[in-house]
């Protein structure tokens, strides 16, 4: 599993979330001291700390001065950027991937930055709205663009493993922002961009009629 090779922050209290999850085994009707359980405590300690690492990202140090000056004006995207977050009801996992396409204004970022944007905020107790609006407001902070569409399609385990077992279910959410939102060939641009480079056609049914 990649938290258990994961560095873990000096400061993580991955021994405090053990003695929880040892005091939680019991409660579920488990032996905490049967042999394949007597690291697991340890373990789910260590994978808090990377599954919640976002919170602990320095945004200055992310960007690491990755905004460049730049005269394009044409759409500029990262499709398919794959994201997993706990949803904060449950605390299980949802994941998906997140589209993001922005028209730059005087701003361009270096685009292996905008996965690690989406980490940040995904790597938290989440809602998928919230994650959606969070990226779309850090972004339009540091670039301030003329247009800016922040698309993210998700599995909620929440919603797959119990009640309605819907497990072909993808949740759409959006947040779509300046000439990406009020002019419709540039809506109708990015749109088509996002299904002929990932999205799916259900994607474009999800985001309604222009
Ligand atoms: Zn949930």
């Amino acid at each position: 599993m990649p938290w258990e090779r994961a560095p873990v922050d000096d400061q993580w209290p991955v021994e405090a979330i053990a003695e929880h999850i040892r005091g939680l085994l019991p409660l579920l009707g488990e032996d905490p001291t049967r042999e394949g359980l007597r690291d697991t405590p340890t373990r789910v300690g260590r994978m808090f700390a990377e599954l919640t690492s976002g919170y602990r990202v320095d945004p200055q140090r992310l960007l690491n001065d990755a905004i460049f000056a730049s005269d394009y004006d044409g759409l500029v995207g990262v499709h398919s950027i794959e994201f997993y977050s706990l949803c904060e009801h449950h605390m299980l996992p949802f994941f998906g991937v997140a589209h993001v396409a922005y028209v730059p204004n005087g701003k361009v970022i270096g685009l292996s930055k905008i996965p690690r944007v989406v980490e940040m905020f995904a790597r938290r107790l989440q809602v998928q709205e919230r994650l959606t609006r969070q990226i779309a407001d850090f972004l339009t902070q540091v670039l301030a663009p003329k247009g800016l569409a922040v698309v993210l399609e998700g599995a909620h385990l929440c919603a797959i493993m119990r009640g309605v077992r819907k497990s072909q279910a993808r949740m759409v959410t959006q947040e779509v922002r300046g000439v990406l939102a009020t002019d419709a060939t540039l809506r109708r641009e990015w749109q088509t961009w996002l299904v002929a480079r990932g999205g799916s056609t259900n994607l474009l049914a999800a985001l309604g009629p222009e």
